[in-house]
């Protein structure tokens, strides 16, 4: 099991500066997806931390990027609170996939392994298809998937790399909602994630940032299409989170030892620290939220 189980109480009052690992960190390069359980220190993903109290009862999930990092956390917290949960995740991640699959069944609640590239968009379809079924409706669907690679130059930037960041981040996104909206019913939740990068992006990532930015336009745009449908759709955007994304390329290695530091908190985020954000927007507790972005940044401020 990869959670890391020396990480702190969640619910105790507390330096938040020092509540987690703050840099420096190992040098630790990886292959693209990174796995969660190479983590140096591993993440806190609410493995043992995370207590739900019942506030997503009987709802029904669809996690992309649900093996690990945030997408990870977001399925732990989700399934704590009461919902059965559908996770994607590419063949390759399912070591990953499978520790979120017992967390989730361990919480009495139906888990849904979907592996599959959402670079395609016939795939996307039978994903949402397929969450549907299997969880017996859909009701909350955060996309949470992503690709990151950071070049320094624009010369080396390959379109093949331009194209499938992309798909991923954007083209996934739109094929993912466009099934899964006739699927859900009035109270659904869309969760997106964007990033700090929408709104201050780094120059290593020319072909990420506005993917990025493009994310928060189409979750404002959206929200307003399908806010009278009963649907609403939120924007989650995290600063720096110590995730694989991150030590498999996403930053340059030569960056991971200090990683958070430019934070005015001067550490990452844990996934887990992304959880009540998810939890919230997915929760009928927000009825009243949509079309909004709430970031998770130590500090750097989205906006
Ligand atoms: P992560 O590597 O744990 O999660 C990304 C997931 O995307 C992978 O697990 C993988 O399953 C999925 N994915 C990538 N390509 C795919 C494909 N072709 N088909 C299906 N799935 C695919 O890293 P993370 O940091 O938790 O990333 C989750 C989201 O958070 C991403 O959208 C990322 O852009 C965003 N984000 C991360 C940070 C950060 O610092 N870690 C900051 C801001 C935003
Ligand atoms: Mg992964």
């Amino acid at each position: 099991m990869s959670g890391n189980k020396e990480l702190s109480n969640l619910y105790k009052l507390q330096d938040p500066t020092k509540q987690y690992p703050r840099p420096k960190f190992k040098h630790q390069p990886q292959g693209v997806p990174g796995l969660d359980r190479k983590m140096q220190p591993l993440a806190d993903h609410g493995e043992t931390s995370y207590k739900g109290s019942g506030r997503l009862p009987n709802r029904k999930a669809l996690v992309t990027g649900g093996d690990s990092g945030i997408g990870r956390a977001a399925a732990i917290a989700f399934a704590r609170e009461g919902a059965d949960v559908a996770i994607n995740y590419l063949p390759s991640e399912e070591g990953d996939a499978q520790e979120v699959i017992a967390l989730i069944e361990k919480e009495g609640r139906k888990a849904i392994a979907i592996p599959g590239d959402i670079s395609s968009e016939a795939f996307c379809k039978q994903m949402v298809k397929r969450a549907h079924k299997a969880l017996g409706g859909l009701d909350i669907l955060a996309c949470v998937a992503g690709k990151q690679h950071a070049v320094e130059k624009i010369a080396d930037v390959t379109t093949q790399q331009l194209e499938q960041t992309y798909r991923v981040n954007v083209f996934a996104l739109f094929w993912t909602v466009k099934a899964a909206l006739p699927l859900m019913p009035p109270g659904g939740s869309i969760i997106t994630t964007a990033s700090i990068q929408a709104t201050h992006p780094s120059p290593s990532l020319l072909d990420y940032a506005p993917t990025k930015a493009a994310i928060l336009a189409f979750t404002r745009a959206l929200a307003r299409q399908v806010a009278e449908d009963g649907i609403r759709v939120n924007c989650v955007a995290p600063g720096p989170v110590w995730t694989p994304l991150q030590t498999s390329g996403g930053q340059p290695d030569k960056k991971i030892p200090a990683f958070g530091s430019e934070t005015p908190m001067k550490r990452p985020g844990q996934p887990v620290e992304m959880s009540p954000l998810y939890v919230l927007l997915a929760s009928q507790e927000s009825s009243y939220v949509t079309g909004e972005v709430y970031g998770a940044t130590g500090g750097l401020e989205v906006g």
